[in-house]
């Protein structure tokens, strides 16, 4: 098989959306799951939406032109505010978009207007993570400037937490984004149809046994992917951490004597770590690199460490005396290596337990499929 690669069983992605999904059920929370970290990969997007999501959100038009091009018709939303030089397209491929600013809300809406449509404006409200948003006390007043505006319907408001400064919400902030969507419908008229309480960082709290107020919708992309919580790193109960494993391949095995030399090396580039000598370990190299992920963001499996990284080499210690040329080593990825690992040209995706391939097989019959063979 070929190297590098990136296999993704869609079993435990549907596994993983399905499980919150349903302990979210109670609180009455639907997901919208976010595809941005796979660049809205289609198949991936599918095990989402069979595991229970209700929709899907994406940061980048391009990635949704592609879900849309694979023929995924489910509503998805445009969770980064649009930049102005693409509203049409924005309007024409998103049922909605998340939006922070009134001359985009504006442009979206003479977009739809040409395009005989209505495009959803959910406003986004700053609650302390200092990234995007419109202060608290400015959003009823923006409210009522979409509810008058032709082309554009108030679909809700929403708020994003833990993205800039890694600070979980607290009960109280969600307290007050539930205020505030009664303080937007009270003077705004219409009832406002979602109210989205954040991302995978929300999760404790709406597994918590605090009360949910008007929270209807989280935004979850890691949680899915990776089956952590972000802020903690820890394994949320019952789900996989392993839907995605990358694989590496080694093309040197010589145990080297010279040890990098600190005042020589730079350590931005190659972030030489020095590792203890020891007999035990030889020093490998596989072939994947900087520009293919992060790879202080990869864990190593047991008896092998970093030892560092250039563009396209990656070098480690080990004491697994097996490896040789042409062996494969399998990574765990953080949400940072993997986002950029998916995004990588040199990077192969192996689908595992493509449901929907066996489906198209069914549907089809086996003549069309053994016709494209
Ligand atoms: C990326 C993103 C999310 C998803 O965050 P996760 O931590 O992956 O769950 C949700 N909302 C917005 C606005 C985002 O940019």
């Amino acid at each position: 098989m070929r190297c590098p690669r990136i296999e993704v069983d869609l079993r435990k992605i549907r596994h993983n959306t399905h499980t919150i999904a349903e302990r979210l059920k109670r609180p009455g929370i639907r997901v919208t799951a976010v595809t941005k970290a796979m660049c809205g990969h289609p198949a991936i997007a599918r095990a989402m939406l069979d595991g229970g999501a209700a929709g899907l959100a994406e940061a980048r038009l391009s990635n949704v032109k592609r879900l849309r091009q694979a023929g995924v018709t489910c509503p998805i939303t445009l969770i980064r505010t649009p930049m102005l030089s693409q509203v049409d397209d924005v309007v024409q491929s998103c049922e909605a978009s998340y939006n922070t600013e009134m001359a985009v809300i504006a442009a979206l809406a003479a977009a739809a207007s040409r395009q005989n449509t209505v495009h959803g404006i959910i406003l986004m409200v700053e609650m302390g993570d200092q990234r995007e948003g419109i202060m608290p006390h400015d959003v009823g007043h923006m409210g009522q400037r979409v509810v008058d505006m032709p082309g554009v319907t108030l679909k809700g408001i929403g708020a994003n937490f833990a993205c800039l400064n890694g600070l979980a919400p607290t009960a109280a902030k969600m307290r007050a984004l539930s205020a505030l969507a009664n303080d937007v419908e009270g003077r705004c008229g219409p009832i406002i149809g979602t109210v989205s309480g954040g991302n995978s960082v929300n999760l404790p709290w709406a597994f918590g046994a605090c009360a949910t107020g008007r929270i209807n919708d989280l935004r979850i992309g890691e949680a899915i992917l990776l089956g952590v919580d972000p802020i903690t790193g820890d394994q949320i109960g019952g789900m996989y951490r392993d839907a995605f494993t990358l694989v590496a391949e080694v093309i040197e095995t010589d145990a080297k004597s010279v040890h990098p030399s600190i005042s020589n090396a730079d350590h931005t580039l190659a972030r030489i770590r020095l590792v203890s000598a020891n007999l035990e370990t030889t020093r490998i190299i596989l072939a994947i690199g900087h520009q293919d992920t992060d790879a202080a963001g990869l864990l190593m499996p047991t008896g092998n460490t970093l030892i560092g990284a250039t563009s396209d080499h990656l070098v480690i210690g080990t004491k697994d005396a097996a490896l040789c040329v042409g062996s494969e080593m399998r990574f765990q990825m953080s949400y940072g290596a993997l986002m950029r690992a998916m995004a990588a040209p040199d990077i192969q995706i192996n689908l595992r337990n493509d449901r929907t391939a066996t489906n198209v097989h069914k549907v089809n019959g086996p003549s069309k499929h053994l016709a494209l063979t």
